[in-house]
């Protein structure tokens, strides 16, 4: 029998689900059980030049609808998104492996929030008038064209809509390419679309791994690239898109600090480094996963951490009592037990977890380092998996020296009472999200994005509105042309 989480076919392309059996087959695994649940097949060069031919000739039409018509229809997906929460978080647990607690509150959700704040934003697009005596000058925002959308594998849902929506406010159309670990999200995003009334063809689905994003990123009708994936993906990518000379979001990786003073409220400082290396079975890049705790708390901060990491609950990922899931693959699961191993030979204090749990599945238990040194290859490295680094610290002036020695620059957070301190030091930190005694909230009102290797341009708020648009700029004279002959 076909399992419920097998799509109609591989590819969403003009308005419809497509297949071409000559792609190569992914099969897609629920990482809970190692159970194939679906097959896709990767994009055939035929199906990328369908799809990319598709949402050139789309483009124009949908740009020339008014922003309140663009935003009725991004509204109303995000109405449909929200009334099949459920179905589609179960969908997101099958194609991710999170729990069901996570999803129904984090993908579906947070993909609707995305589609209804840009769908408000899109009636008031507009430009400035500039006067300049008799003459002026009048700007208006309009289009990049065709954009393509490359996701990583942790927030297939969320990903397609932070691109998409964005993209499709401001008359884009978007070809969107998901990680092909997690292939099945995206197309619901693109049929929900279709049916809340948007045109066939400006926001397609094809399937790949990393060819077909090369094919979709240096095809010369693509006008911008939105990348979310790992730095040396990012690096390629942008590099390619330098090449057409095209515009680029890259939402990359990170190895963020979370700075605890010796003031901060314990419980509270506990649940964000916990919200911070621990959702998502760890598998966030905004993670906050140097935890650097200043010396005076220290034993007491590790003993609480301990004790309430203890009380996750590893488990069938759609069972809602269950929190914390299996990591997205085996090969993740094995990248990062090589982490956790690294960490034990460079001499880090293991603290609880560090090994893989004894249950079906690709669960990894999660885990806490301390006594953690800046040059440890666990402090170093994005890990991308539930291993969380504590570090300690004497002074202010240290510790942020010390959380900028990264090449990554994605977040930060810092937890304190006294409020000076805490405004001082996220001013001097370099990272793009920052957050005060909290830690990896990402509302769609929020700019979220890195610096340094972290990436380029930022995703949601009307930040994203300049990273899909440009500005043309009309001088209209009223009197005569004077010339030199
Ligand atoms: P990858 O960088 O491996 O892949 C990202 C996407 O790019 C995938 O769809 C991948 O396809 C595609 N891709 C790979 N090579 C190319 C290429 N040459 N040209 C075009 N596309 C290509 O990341 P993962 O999917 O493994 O995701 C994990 C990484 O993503 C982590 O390092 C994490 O930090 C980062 N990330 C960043 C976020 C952010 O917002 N800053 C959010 C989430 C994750 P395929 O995998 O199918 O081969």
């Amino acid at each position: 029998m076909t399992h419920p989480a097998q799509p109609k076919a591989s590819h969403f392309i003009n308005g419809e689900y497509v297949e071409d059996t000559a792609g190569t087959p992914i099969p897609v695994i629920y990482a809970a059980t190692g159970e194939q649940i679906a097959t896709v097949h990767a994009a055939t060069p035929a199906i990328v030049e369908q799809a990319l031919s598709t949402a050139k000739a789309a483009q124009k039409a949908w740009a020339r609808m008014t922003g309140t018509e663009r935003g009725r229809i991004l509204r109303r997906a995000a109405n449909i998104m929200r009334e099949r929460n459920h179905d589609l978080s179960v969908l997101e647990t099958y194609d991710t492996g999170k729990p069901l607690q996570e999803t129904l509150v984090a993908d579906a959700t947070s993909g609707a929030d995305a589609l209804e704040y840009f769908g408000g934003l899109a009636a008031s697009l507009t430009g400035e008038h500039i006067p300049l005596g008799e003459d002026w000058v009048y700007t208006k925002r309009e289009a990049l064209g065709l954009c393509v959308g490359i996701g990583a594998w942790n927030y297939p849902t969320q990903i397609a809509c932070w691109k998409g929506a964005p993209a499709l406010a401001c008359g884009n159309s978007m070809v969107f390419k998901p990680s092909e670990t997690t292939p099945l999200c995206a197309l619901k995003v693109a049929e929900i679309l279709i049916e809340a009334g948007a045109p066939a063809g400006v926001f397609n689905v094809v399937q790949g791994m990393g060819e077909v994003g090369g094919a979709l990123v240096t095809d010369p009708r693509v006008d911008k690239v939105s990348l979310t994936g790992s730095v040396p993906t990012g690096k390629k990518v942008y590099a390619a898109a330098a090449e057409g000379m095209k515009h680029v979001t890259m939402e990359l990786g990170g190895k963020s600090p979370l700075i605890i003073f010796d003031d901060a409220d314990i419980d509270n400082a506990v649940g964000g480094a916990i919200n911070g290396n621990f959702y998502s079975s760890g598998q966030v890049c905004s993670n906050g996963t140097r935890v650097f705790v200043q010396k005076g708390i220290k034993e007491k901060f590790l003993a609480r951490l301990a004790e309430r990491t203890g009380n996750a609950i590893l488990g069938d990922p759609m069972d809602e009592a269950t929190s914390f899931g299996p990591m997205v693959t085996e090969n993740q699961m094995n990248i990062v037990l090589g982490y956790i191993e690294k960490g034990k030979e460079e001499g880090a204090r293991l603290i609880c977890g560090g090994r893989r749990a004894d249950m079906d599945g690709y669960f990894i238990e999660p885990t806490v380092f301390a006594d953690v040194t800046d040059d440890m290859t666990i402090a170093r490295e994005e890990i991308f998996g539930p291993v969380m680094s504590v570090l300690d610290f004497d002074t202010e002036e240290e510790v942020v020296a010390r959380a900028n020695d990264t090449e990554f620059g994605l977040s930060a957070g810092v937890f304190t009472k006294d409020f000076t301190r805490a405004h001082r030091v996220i001013g001097n930190l370099e990272a793009g999200s920052c957050f005060i005694n909290s830690y990896n909230d990402a509302p769609v009102e929020a700019p979220f994005g890195g610096v340094k290797a972290s990436g380029v341009g930022r995703e949601n708020s009307k930040e994203a509105i300049k990273h899909f648009s440009q500005v043309k700029s009309v001088y209209v004279r009223m009197g005569d042309v004077e010339a030199a002959f």
